[in-house]
């Protein structure tokens, strides 16, 4: 069982994609679990103040100048903590792993390594991972000198925060995870697979119209049809230009 823990400001975000379709079954049979920890709830009040739970901002403006506001490093640190269940005295010392458990920290940034497929493996092997969602300008950077983590990029474009990236890993890792699949072989990286696919009606009719599935698939000839598979994979799409 893989544990997900996600350390967002943001945790409504992520709801209606995990609640449907094999990541939801997947939680159901128990191969994963998602777990949630805001930085707001680790803001210290004063008790003097009445406050609501929006006075409880996180943010405050960047060190050097600049646009924007950067998330402060304590909320986070703590939910981190949290989330891998140290005391403070433990947390001091830096210990991250429990007796059976491999727990890896991931930090989003556009800047960071780019993930793959082959990333994505590498993660499945860990029981425990958490992810620390980035907004705004991003997290002050001594939450990384607190725990060792390792910076990813989930593409070279930058997003407003982290919780797409993290729903991106989630979904990527959690397909590879055995029984989350019906078929293991419908892991693509597997197998000859085409971008280009049909199924029923042979033929579909719009506006006048016929528009039909290839021939050679409806060959039944598997070496033909593994071949046509092949080519339509190395079919590079074209450039887009503006
Ligand atoms: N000024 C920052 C951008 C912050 S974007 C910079 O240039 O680094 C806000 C947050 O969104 C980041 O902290 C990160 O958590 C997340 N994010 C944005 N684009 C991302 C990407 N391509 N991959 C992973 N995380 C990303």
């Amino acid at each position: 069982m893989t544990t997900f823990h996600i350390i967002t400001l943001f945790p409504e975000s992520f709801e209606s994609y995990l609640q449907a379709s094999i990541i939801k079954r997947a939680q159901e049979k128990s191969l994963i679990t998602i777990k949630f920890y805001n930085p707001r709830d680790f803001v210290v009040i004063h008790k003097d103040k009445e406050s609501s739970y929006s006075d409880r901002r996180v943010d405050n403006r960047p060190y050097g100048g600049g646009p924007g506001m950067v998330i402060e490093a304590l909320p986070v640190i703590k939910a981190i903590a949290k989330s891998l269940r140290l005391g403070t005295k433990r947390l001091a010392q830096g210990k991250l792993k429990g007796k059976t458990k491999k727990v890896k920290i991931v930090f989003f940034s556009p800047s960071g390594t780019q993930f793959t497929n082959e990333t994505a493996d590498i993660f499945k092997k860990y029981t425990d991972i958490v992810m620390v969602c980035g907004r705004y300008e991003g997290i002050d950077a001594r939450v990384k000198k607190v725990f060792p983590m390792i910076d990813i990029s989930i593409g070279p474009y930058v997003l407003t925060g982290g919780e797409l990236p993290a729903l991106i890993m989630i979904d990527s890792i959690t397909r590879r995870i055995e029984g989350v699949l019906g078929d293991i072989k419908s892991l693509e990286e597997e197998r000859v697979a085409s971008p280009d696919v049909y199924t029923r009606p042979e033929i579909i009719e719009y506006k006048g119209k016929k528009y039909r599935v290839p021939k050679v698939l409806l060959s039944g000839h598997h070496q033909k049809m593994e071949e046509w598979k092949k080519k339509r994979q190395n079919k590079l799409s074209p450039d887009i230009k503006t």
